[in-house]
């Protein structure tokens, strides 16, 4: 194939910021329809980046335009599921942002409409497998330098949220990239959850109960402890270092000059998630252009959204019950053996 034609569903804050990699840092790819609730939105969209498209009448129409090749779902979680099914049921490549589906029956669907279908078509949207960071991690780990991983700490930060962000998003919408990411750094399962409340911050409204302590058990019995604290005030921050019985590997500090002036020395801390992994979101967006291209996609797979959905869920049991929960998976199809 030589330009992949991509249609976009939802063009929201990340369906924009994917549109403008694709049309001005990306190759091989362009633009060619989309869709959002909001005409308007999208009419903006097509002048701001002076894109040759057009918008669809309605997201079934835009995947069953036989001028897609790809589709992206950037639209909100509860929309992706019946998108993703459609996409599959066309034929068509699905890049879908996480999560995959917000319940674990529909990830199942997906997963069983792929493997019925019997090609790979769906990429999930966690990008940190991408960064480079992450990446230097897994090396150290998987080439033995600090012997077996026996824990995990972890931390996801944000400055603060809306008021529409409730206690089971810090699970659904933040925690489940470190669901997917610790589950491929460790190349290791989730066999058991739980999920503590320290004492909470007096800036979160009602529905949020701010932070949350997760920890999580593996099967080669690793412990992780992943601290979501979403209104921490002062910046954006993701954490991770891993405990080995030889020494510690852990994520680099967000690279920023180190001012000496006044009598301090300081350094800036991200206010906002964009910047921190811009160049895992384009590594991943070129990615699965790429396999398009060559009919081979190579990113988290429809599997990965199951496995990340089905650990979500038994946090959200372990938030409400306070005790230890299991994780049930069903048996992993040999599709997704590879
Ligand atoms: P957003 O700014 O709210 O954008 C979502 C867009 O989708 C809005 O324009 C919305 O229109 C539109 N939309 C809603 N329902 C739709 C439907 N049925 N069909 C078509 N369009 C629809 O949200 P966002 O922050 O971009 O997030 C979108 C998705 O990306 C979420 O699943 C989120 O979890 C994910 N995300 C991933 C990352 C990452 O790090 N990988 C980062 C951010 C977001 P209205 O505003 O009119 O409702």
């Amino acid at each position: 194939m030589s330009t992949v034609r991509i249609g976009v569903i939802g063009i929201g804050m990340i369906g924009e910021e994917h549109i403008r990699r694709c049309s001005q840092v990306l190759s091989g790819a362009e633009i060619v329809a989309l869709f959002d609730l909001n005409t308007d939105r999208a009419n903006d969209v097509i002048a701001k980046y002076s894109l040759d498209a057009h918008v669809a009448e309605s997201a079934e129409s835009l995947i069953h335009d036989p001028a897609v090749d790809a589709v992206f779902v950037t639209s909100w979680g509860g929309t992706h599921a019946a998108y993703v099914l459609e996409a599959i049921a066309a034929g068509k490549y699905v890049f879908c942002e996480k999560p995959l589906a917000t319940t674990v029956s529909d990830c199942e669907r997906i997963v069983a409409a792929e493997v019925d279908g019997g090609r790979r078509l769906v990429q999930v949207g966690f990008m940190r497998p991408y960064d480079s960071g992450y990446r230097d991690l897994k090396a150290r780990i998987d080439d033995g330098t600090i012997g077996e991983v026996l824990m995990v700490h972890a931390a996801h930060r944000n400055p603060s949220v809306g008021d529409t962000y409730t206690t089971d998003m810090a699970i659904t919408d933040t925690l489940i990239h470190e669901l997917d990411v610790l589950r491929w750094l460790l190349n290791d399962e989730f066999v058991s959850v739980q999920v503590l409340f320290p004492r909470g911050t007096s800036v979160a409204h009602a529905k949020l109960k701010d932070p949350q302590l997760v920890i999580l058990h593996t099967k080669r019995g690793v412990i992780a402890d992943i601290e979501v604290f979403v209104n921490c005030q002062y910046g954006y921050e993701i954490r991770c270092a891993v405990v080995g019985e030889k020494g510690e590997v852990a994520l680099p500090e967000f690279p920023a000059p180190v001012v000496r002036h006044g009598g301090a020395i300081s350094q800036t801390v991200l206010m906002d998630w964009k910047k921190r992994f811009i160049a895992a979101y384009d590594t991943e967006i070129q990615d699965f252009i790429n396999g398009v291209s060559d009919g081979k996609l190579r990113g988290p797979d429809a599997w990965a959204g199951y496995l990340a959905a089905a650990t979500a869920d038994a946090c959200l049991r372990a938030q409400i019950s306070g005790e230890i929960e299991p994780v049930s998976i069903i048996s992993r199809p040999d599709f997704y053996k590879h």
